[in-house]
This record gives C-alpha cells, structure tokens and sequence, in this order.
C-alpha cells in the first residue's frame, strides 16, 4: 500500500451509454468539487491507458480510486493492467442497491435523482478518502 500523500486519485470508467457509468462519473465530480476537494484529483482514465507520462505520475506516485459502472470493472482492471495498485475499487450501482429510493435514470446526464444519489455516494467515500491521504476524518 502506498503511503499518505495528502492526495487521492480518482478515475471513474467511461460508461459510454450506461446510466450507472453516468453515476460513477457523477460521484467523481461530487468528490473533487464539493466533498474532497482539496484532496481529490480526477484523472481520466484513456490518458492512463495510454499511458500519458503526467497521469502515469499521479497514479503512481498517490493512492488511487476507481469507480465502475458495472461488473466489468473497465477502469478498475484497466488501471491494474498497467501494473498500478488500486487502493479501493467501487461499483456505482453498489450505491443504488443501498439507496433503492433513489433509482437514476438518464445516460449523457443524469436526472435529479441519480444526481442525488452520487451526491450521497460521494458522501459515503468521504472516510476513506480521509483514510487514503492520511488526513483526519472531517
Ligand atoms: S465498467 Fe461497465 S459502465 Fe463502465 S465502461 Fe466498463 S462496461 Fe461501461
């Protein structure tokens, strides 16, 4: 496991045409724009496929998140596939099966309510967050 940086990398999956890669994406933005975001950093997940030398730093060098929009787990084996460890693995619909009230529906954006639910989800990774980057819980 890598030590504390302060910082955590989040990459959510693609979920091109999915409503529940929608929601990962979603949570993502939640994190590193209201929840964490002194502590977020998002990076996309082609540019470490790709290897790209500055995403390549940021996954090394910080513990990483990945969040999926379903069992294929895209980013998740992605990230590992570059021999990158993967501190803690989520699936979005994860967060739905927990919160049955808040269904999501829409595909390029979601509704109101699957807004809500990332926003919920995004307040449940807040601990481990913390745990990550080795800061106190908020
Ligand atoms: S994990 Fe599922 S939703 Fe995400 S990119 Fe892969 S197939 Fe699409």
């Amino acid at each position: 496991m890598k030590k504390p940086t302060g910082k955590v990398v989040v990459i959510p999956c693609s979920g091109i045409g999915k409503v529940y890669g929608a929601l990962a994406r979603e949570t993502a933005y939640e994190l590193a724009e209201r929840v964490r975001p002194d502590t977020i950093l998002l990076t996309c997940l082609p540019l470490v496929v790709v290897g790209d030398e500055q995403a390549k730093q940021l996954v090394t060098e910080n513990p990483v998140i990945t969040i999926d929009g379903c069992p294929m787990k895209c980013a998740h084996k992605s990230v590992e596939s570059h021999g990158i460890e993967v501190a803690q693995s989520y699936q979005s619909i994860s967060f739905y099966v927990a919160h049955k009230d808040l269904k999501p529906e829409g595909v390029t954006e979601l509704d109101e309510t699957g807004r809500k639910l990332a926003a919920v989800a995004a307040d449940e990774l807040a601990a481990v967050v913390d745990s990550l980057a080795g800061k106190e819980p908020k």
